[in-house]
């Protein structure tokens, strides 16, 4: 019989903390520290099976669910010695929402449940008093109203305000018992106006909340959020119900979030924000400011109210003891949501917590000092992609910042860009290419496509764990919080402070490490990668079986490459060598002459220009491989279009410009990716790779003689099938080789291999490796070739595949290991099984991509090449992957 309903608290629990599958996330840690014996109210959990089931059937609880439900509330009721619907000492409940991997703010919960007419007495009885009592159940009717009837939050407030108005009250916190009373009274006229009748059965309560949250798996914010992060829709969420704590019964009870270090920097000090005499999301809410836990955090923000430390000492320290003991259980740093009730600490939620790339190094690095965990360990823990964030700009402190106003560092990196209040302003206007901040008092769930499509966030509301500080973490947005000297005033459209009066559209920065927001565009600079991002790379290339190289040409990328810490050069596209400057039209001569002389002589022209390239490049990665690939491209994408462009070219190489469009037309192609390109070229015209050949063969003599390091160039020859092409690219190159080291009297290494970037080509690989002395895969176009798709052509139908489920992801950004992959593994082993030891590379776009380099590892690649920028990106991928790889053997 499958086990609906988990029990935990009073020391002991039925799940674990790995069981986040069935229990969701905050169940299975809620189950982890009750076991522990911290301070958890006890609870039940409801596995997130109940909840596909729900919606396979048409909305209906599973069979026995119900009556596990009643037998678990028995045991809360013994732990508690409380009645749910009792009398005196009524048993109150949150019933709270909790998927597989947390998804912040995306789900339900609902607090206080189980209070009505009668049970509220019961309660104002129980902790005398009376305001609290009629407080709490206005709050349950709020979030009931809100979650379960599906109400908009500002029906409430505005009944709200509009009491608070009529009594004269600022505060929530002014109202009397009477007056929340009168309040209620209120509520209920609109409910039922609104043809809403309030449940007063607690048990009617539960399975309306149950179902809820059950429901709220499918709102438009959760499958927005799941399509975002990859997330299976038909995981569901568990429902978690669990006795309530108070902490907002009177002046010794508070509630607040913290993390065990600084999310920030990493920093080891708890960090965290608390609200005394306060209920559940009041802290993340920016409707009151926050106070810190500790007396250092208080004192370096300047604020004049007081700490937890300070207020609520006893409570503080078993609340660090708490954070001391998860720390060293989880082994990284965690997420913790508390309620102090009359003094007593209860662990509400720990999770591990989401922290900025920079912290998550800083801490990795820390613990392995602290000895909580192993290098490899603190390599497998950083998110390759994150470390993208580092790389992002910072604002150059030498230039004279304008401030007009400073909030709190919520999210590290700077940014420009123009005002926009609106996420859907934000939308607009990235779709038009323009840079945009996305200005708003605080934000929502519902802002995630607004926040998506902005450079940067700014908010005039909420604390570091709020909405918008947490999200744009995540997602490596720079962020500014709670700038308090600024107000959004929507009505005009403006941002207005002391002085201050920016229009929707105006230029501002932020600065998400310092807080800053400034006037207009700001000097940006790169950021250094040293100190723990070192130490980080440092194992990574320790552990990291595979190479990483880099995709450049140009001696830039290529210093780039290398300062990142590229071994070597897995792909030189030698035709982007040719568009620069006056080269293009002697580029353009070679490819429109008609005769063998004429094509000679201007290739005689590009040989000198090609060998400097090639000699600055074998300097600057001098002691690393270098692999060029042979002029590739279909000949045309070198020649005039337009009818202006054809005669200022005709002009230029001095041709009638009739003649020049002959010319063209006769090299037009129906289909050139497919045409006259690669290794082709080279047949019909082998003078080509005769000059390419001489020009990196001269080119290493030269480098050699200047670093007294050899260079070992690897010639690679593009979009062959047929090992006879090789064969005969091939001869042509080592006869060029012979002469060159006959002339220069110095013996130079090379390898000649190939792409493998045709189907056949990796059908064939155990003949052509009779030939290739390596292979790289050229998969942006082994997979077009593969799939018979253009990938520039693609955009117009396969964000529909994705959409429609045809296929879950997009082949020429993670690799397709069914089809691509497996003609990799295909070529691999018929490679290897010719030439033992064959060399194997990847140099397509995939190179860069963690989850395709994952695959390069379990095929058993040599290398992976990518852009400069991505380097750090692969070398800790890489790592992972060997990590990874070696765990499942
Ligand atoms: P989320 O998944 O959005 O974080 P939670 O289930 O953690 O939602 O609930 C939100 C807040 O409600 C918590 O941070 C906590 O302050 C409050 N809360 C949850 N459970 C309880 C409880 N048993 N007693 C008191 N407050 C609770
Ligand atoms: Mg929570
Ligand atoms: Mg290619």
């Amino acid at each position: 019989m499958t086990k609906w309903v988990y029990s935990f608290g009073g020391g002991k629990a039925d799940g674990r903390a790995d069981m986040a599958d069935r229990l969701g996330g905050k169940g299975a840690n809620l189950a982890e520290m009750s076991a522990l014996g911290l301070p958890v109210p006890p609870g039940l959990t409801i596995v997130a099976d109940a909840c596909s089931y729900y919606f396979q059937n048409g909305h209906a609880f599973p069979d026995g669910l119900k009556a596990a439900v009643v037998e678990g509330l028995q045991r809360l009721e013994s732990l508690t010695g409380r009645k749910f619907g009792g009398n005196s000492r009524p048993l109150l409940l949150a019933v709270r929402s909790g998927s597989r991997v947390s998804m912040p703010g995306m789900m339900d919960t609902v607090l206080n449940l189980g209070l009505n007419d009668e049970t509220v007495l019961a309660l104002a009885a129980d902790t005398d008093d009376a305001r609290f009592a009629w407080d709490s159940y206005r709050r349950f009717i709020e979030m009931y109203g809100g979650v379960v009837m599906g109400l908009g939050h500002d029906v409430f407030e505005e009944i709200l305000e509009d009491e608070k108005a009529r009594l004269g009250r600022e505060q929530d916190t002014e109202m009397t018992a009477e007056e929340w009373q009168g309040l209620i009274a209120r509520y209920k006229e609109m409910l039922a106006e609104e043809g809403f009748g309030f449940p007063g059965d607690p048990m009617a309560q539960l399975w309306g909340a149950v179902g809820a949250i059950f429901a709220s798996w499918m709102n438009h914010r959760a499958v927005t959020y799941r399509l975002m992060h990859n997330i299976p829709s038909d995981w569901g969420t568990a429902v978690n119900i669990q006795a309530m704590v108070f902490g907002n019964l009177g002046n010794s009870s508070a509630t607040g979030v913290a993390f065990t270090r600084n999310p920030s920097t990493g920093l080891k000090e708890l960090y965290g924000e608390f609200l005394v005499n306060a209920q559940g999301e009041d802290v993340v809410a920016g409707i009151r400011t926050p106070q810190s836990i500790t007396e250092k955090a208080r004192i370096e923000t300047g604020s004049d109210r007081p700490s937890l430390e300070k207020v609520m000492p006893e409570a503080f320290k078993e609340f660090l003891n708490v954070c001391n003991k998860l720390e060293a259980h989880f082994r990284d740093m965690l997420d913790l949501e508390f309620t102090i009730e009359r003094g007593k600490l209860w662990m509400l939620q720990v999770r591990i917590g989401k922290r900025t790339a920079k912290a998550a190094l800083k801490i990795a690095v820390d613990m392995v000092e602290e000895g909580l965990i192993t290098a490899a360990d603190a390599v497998d823990r950083i998110d390759p992609a994150s470390l993208d964030q580092l790389l992002h700009p910072t604002i150059d402190p030498a230039a004279r910042r304008d401030i007009i106003g400073t909030g709190l560092p919520a999210s590290p990196g700077a940014a420009s860009g123009e005002i926009i209040f609106t996420s859907e302003g934000a939308v607009a206007a990235e779709k038009e290419g323009r840079k945009v901040i996305l200005v708003r008092t605080e934000t929502s769930p519902e802002d995630i496509h607004g926040m998506q499509a902005a450079e940067g966030i700014l908010t005039t509301r909420g604390g570091m764990t709020s909405h918008a500080a947490v999200v744009a973490r995540g997602m490596g947005l720079p962020c500014v919080c709670g700038v308090g000297a600024l107000r959004v005033d929507m009505r005009n459209r403006e941002l207005v402070g002391p002085g201050i009066k920016l229009k929707e559209g105006d230029i501002i920065s932020i600065d998400g490490s310092s807080g800053h927001v400034l006037k207009g565009v700001q000097p940006m600079l790169q950021p250094e990668l040293s100190g723990d991002f070192e130490r980080i790379m440092g194992w990574a290339d320790r552990i990291r079986r595979m190479r990483v190289r880099t995709n450049a040409e140009t001696p830039s990328d290529a210093r780039a490459a290398r300062a990142f810490g590229a071994e070597g050069i897995g792909l030189c596209r030698t035709e982007h060598m040719f568009f620069e400057g006056g080269r293009i039209n002697v580029m353009r001569e070679m490819i429109l002459a008609e005769t063998v002389e004429k094509r000679r002589e201007a290739l005689d022209q590009l040989l000198p220009m090609q060998r400097a390239d090639f000699v600055e490049l074998f300097e600057i990665m001098h002691g690393t491989p270098v692999t060029i690939r042979l002029l590739d491209p279909p000949l045309h994408e070198f020649l005039p279009k337009s009818d202006d462009e054809i005669d200022e070219v005709a002009a230029q190489i001095g041709m009638q410009p009739f003649h020049l469009r002959e010319r063209i037309d006769a090299l037009h192609e129906f289909n050139p990716m497919l045409g006259h390109r690669g290794c082709r070229l080279h047949i019909s015209h082998p003078e080509i790779v005769e000059m390419q050949a001489r020009a990196i063969f001269e080119a290493a003599v030269e480098a050699a003689r200047e670093t007294g390091e050899a260079v070992e160039p690897e010639i690679m020859v593009p979009v062959v099938g047929l090992k006879a092409e090789l064969d005969y690219v091939k001869a042509r190159i080592d006869e060029v080789a012979r002469s060159v080291i006959a002339e220069s009297g110095m013996d130079i290494a090379y390898l000649v291999g190939t792409m493998i970037e045709l189907p056949r080509a990796a059908l064939r690989a155990h003949v052509i490796a009779e030939v290739a002395e390596f292979f790289s895969y050229g998969t942006n176009d082994l997979t077009q070739t593969t799939f018979g798709m253009s990938r520039d052509d693609a955009s117009s139908f396969l964000p529909t595949y994705i959409r429609k489920g045809i296929i879950d992801r997009d082949p020429f950004v993670n690799l397709d290991f069914d089809g691509v992959g497996e003609l990799i593994k295909i070529a691999a082993e018929r490679g290897r099984r010719t030439r033992p030891g064959l060399k194997l590379g990847i140099c397509g776009e995939h190179g860069g991509d963690p989850v395709s380099i994952a695959f390069c590892e379990e095929s058993g690649l040599d290398y992976v090449s990518c852009s400069p920028f991505r380097v750090p990106i692969a070398k800790l991928a890489a790592a992972q992957a060997t990590i990874r790889n070696g765990k499942k053997r």
